[in-house]
């Protein structure tokens, strides 16, 4: 097949803005090249894809940023800026993919799902939140009933936010794994990776380490400055220690010095790949039983799933995460979340997608 990709609409491939659609795209790019596809890569200028990923042909658009959908309104109408990224990118994917297969639009975003009712190209579309806006969610109703294929989801849960939607295309996510070595380091300090942004939680990680007598390390981008300090100010000076935002490879190594990895969500977690990292490294994941993290930890095997919000119950698990087995989360993940077996899943979605049209 020759697939053409679109990347999210919010900062560049290595930027850390578009969380972890960046590498999901990446890493489904990893598992297409391997079984042999072609592919093209829409994404904003100054991306890069893997090393690895050279054989994907990657084309670059300028202009200006979407504003995420989870920090707006949920009833907030669509708006699009001048000179918009989001555009750029359709505008060029439409045109290449007019002697591809098919288009593959991994932005969350109105514009090219609305555009799916109106070019005879397949747009097929991988859903990387749940429902965070009620004009995409009506959007998604109304092509829904025309093409009942082109969507598809990462987790089960993530998918009950379309209830319209029968029966889902689940399609999970997948990790390069020679990207992630195991350790075997008990004694860790603890950690918390994502975007320091409200929807995930991290409040709730640094009342746990607190509780403890000990620091929390902080891998992510301040998405949001104002609630990171906000967080900072209302415990103890020092307990958070901020890494910065690291590369895939960086990130690991230190990642898997820790004990424990702790996971806070307070939205639908579409599915977390900050989770599937950890247990690539042999860190168990403590996280709330919500959202994708509930679908990938098994409870007691991988890790523990805590009562949601329920903080008390979180610093439970810690105090006994050492009777998790940390080579069972990475072979949770070599079973269940590689490059191949989820590039496999993407292509025989694709090609019911194709095969509609
Ligand atoms: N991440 C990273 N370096 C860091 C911290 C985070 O590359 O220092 C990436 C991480 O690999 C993951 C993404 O940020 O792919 C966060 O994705 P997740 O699915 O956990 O949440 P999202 O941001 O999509 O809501």
């Amino acid at each position: 097949m020759r697939i053409v990709l679109i990347s999210t609409p919010i900062g560049f491939l290595g930027s850390g803005k578009g969380g972890g659609v960046e590498l999901t795209l990446n890493s489904l790019v990893s598992g297409l090249l391997f079984l042999g596809h072609s592919v093209d890569v829409i994404a904003p200028k100054n991306s890069k894809l893997y090393e690895s990923n050279e054989k994907a042909k990657l084309h670059f658009v300028d202009g200006e940023d979407q504003i995420s959908w989870q920090h707006q309104n949920y009833n907030s109408p669509v708006s699009i800026p001048d000179n918009s990224l989001l555009a750029g990118m359709l505008e060029k994917g439409l045109d290449i993919a007019k002697k591809a297969d098919v288009l593959l639009n991994m932005s969350y975003d109105w514009l090219p799902i609305w555009m799916t009712l109106n070019v005879e190209i397949p747009i097929a579309h991988i859903i990387s939140m749940g429902s965070e806006s009620s004009v995409i969610s009506n959007l998604i109703t109304k092509v829904y009933a025309k093409h009942p294929y082109n969507f598809a989801f990462h987790s089960k849960i993530q998918a009950d936010d379309y209830p319209f939607i029968k029966k889902p295309i689940i399609i999970g996510n997948g990790f390069k794994l020679d990207n992630y070595t195991f350790q075997d380091s008990v004694k860790g300090p603890l950690a918390w990776v994502g975007r320091v942004a409200p929807e995930k939680g991290l409040e709730d990680a640094v009342y746990v380490a607190n509780k403890l007598g000990e620091k929390l390390k902080v891998w992510g981008v301040k998405e949001d400055e104002t609630y990171a300090s906000e967080i900072e100010q209302s415990f103890p000076q020092g307990t958070i220690d901020w890494m910065g935002f690291l590369s895939t490879n960086e990130l690991q190594k230190e990642l898997g010095k820790c004990r424990v990895l702790l996971n806070t969500p307070k939205w639908n977690e579409a599915y977390g790949n900050v989770v599937v990292e950890a247990l690539a490294c042999g860190v168990p994941v403590i996280a709330y039983r919500r959202g994708g993290p509930s679908e990938i930890i098994q409870h007691g095997k991988t890790g523990y799933l805590a009562t949601p919000d329920d903080k008390r119950n979180m610093l439970s698990y810690v105090e006994i995460i050492e009777k998790i087995k940390r080579k069972n989360c990475r072979e949770w993940v070599e079973k269940n979340a590689s490059t191949d077996k989820f590039a496999n899943k993407v292509v025989n979605w694709l090609n019911k997608v194709i095969n509609e049209y």
